[in-house]
């Protein structure tokens, strides 16, 4: 089975938000919590320590999640209790709550932290070697930036691990705009970006709108990457990238992670109205084949699954019924004319090129 890299996973939201031991297999996690009615995806999540394990997933990128800007959406829409929060001081301590529960999966054997290219190597060195004794690698990113009081914190946050950084998610944060609103960057943005340029941090384009982005490209001149990304040609709206915007992302040397979300898969999915019956896997790979498309070639497009991303089965595709079933992806982009080579460099080989790129060395 091939290497699974996936760019983007929630694994401590999602375990401190719907209260899932994340070290349980899905179907323990599912019978236990197919009494709960207060989330969709209750009894249909996904993704799990052991299901990725099961999916060859030996590296992710793991999130710290917490909003505290001033602008945040309204909650019948976006908003979350346990993700937006009144201040920035707040979110912070909720992201080090993330980062502590990351901290003891570690110590507990089931995580590994990468915080450089030598960490990868002999990750990638121990995974081929022996699957099941190793850790799962996990890359520390940020989805959001509250979570940084100020820019200058942007130091303390490396030397605690945080590699990749997506200023904004729903709604404006202190620093950008974010999905469902437009704006460019605030000063401290700007000041962020300087500031994680100076650390070593990649800037993950994911989620901000489209005067942020353009923005954020023109002030960053370091490592680009969309963590959690699919084609607005093929689902309108601006949570997706527009083909100029990933045209200009693969002129950065850029990687986007296709999401498996399906609202960002089928045109005018409803939240909670639309049956995944409607899309299939096939979707993740006309995403994945429009961004080969625009490139010219396979070296840009990989998976960002965000599958913990708050939703279950109600909003996957059809024939995906556990974060396993990513890998009939390989059969399909096949079938389509990939190569074996391209198919891999879909799995893990362009987002390990871009961790080499963005990682330090050591
Ligand atoms: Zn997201």
């Amino acid at each position: 089975m091939l290497l699974l890299v996936d760019s983007h996973l929630d694994l401590a939201w999602n375990a401190l938000s719907f209260n899932r031991d994340q070290t349980l297999s899905v179907e323990a996690l599912r019978r236990g919590e197919a009494h709960m009615t207060d989330e969709l995806s209750r009894g249909r999540l996904t993704t799990s320590l052991p299901e990725l394990r099961r999916a060859n997933a030996g590296v992710v990128v793991a999130t710290l999640l917490a909003r505290g800007g001033p602008e945040q959406k309204p909650k019948e829409r976006y908003g979350r209790t346990d993700l937006d929060f009144a201040t920035q001081a707040i979110a912070h301590a909720t992201a080090h709550g993330h980062l502590a529960y990351y901290r003891l999966l570690e110590w507990q054997g089931h995580l590994r932290m990468l915080r450089s290219v030598r960490d990868l190597d002999r990750h990638l060195e121990d995974w081929r070697r022996d699957p099941s004794r190793t850790p799962i690698g996990y890359v520390l990113s940020m989805e959001g930036a509250d979570p940084i009081v100020t820019p200058a914190q942007v130091g303390e946050w490396w030397s605690l691990g945080l590699r990749f950084v997506g200023p904004a998610h729903y709604g404006r944060s202190h620093y950008a705009y974010g999905t469902g609103v437009d704006g460019p960057l605030s000063p401290q943005g700007v000041e962020l970006l300087r500031e994680m340029r100076r650390a070593g941090m990649a800037l993950d384009a994911t989620h901000l709108s489209d005067a942020s982005f353009r923005a954020a490209l023109e002030v960053f001149d370091g490592p680009v990457l969309a963590s959690h990304h699919n084609c607005r040609a093929l689902v309108p709206g601006d949570r997706q990238l527009a083909d100029e915007q990933i045209a200009a992302l693969i002129e950065r040397d850029a990687v986007i992670g296709a999401a498996l979300d399906a609202w960002m898969l089928h045109p005018g999915w409803e939240r909670g109205k639309t049956s995944p019956q409607v899309v299939s896997l096939e979707a993740v790979a006309d995403h994945i084949d429009r961004v080969c498309q625009i490139a010219g070639d396979a070296r840009h497009a990989a998976i960002g699954s965000d599958l913990d991303g708050g939703f279950g089965t109600e909003q996957t595709p059809r024939d995906l019924d556990t974060f396993a079933d990513l890998h009939k992806l390989e059969g399909i982009l096949a079938r389509r004319g990939y190569s074996s080579e391209d198919v891999a460099a879909v799995f893990h080989g362009n987002w390990l090129r871009f961790f080499r790129r963005a990682l330090p060395a050591e």
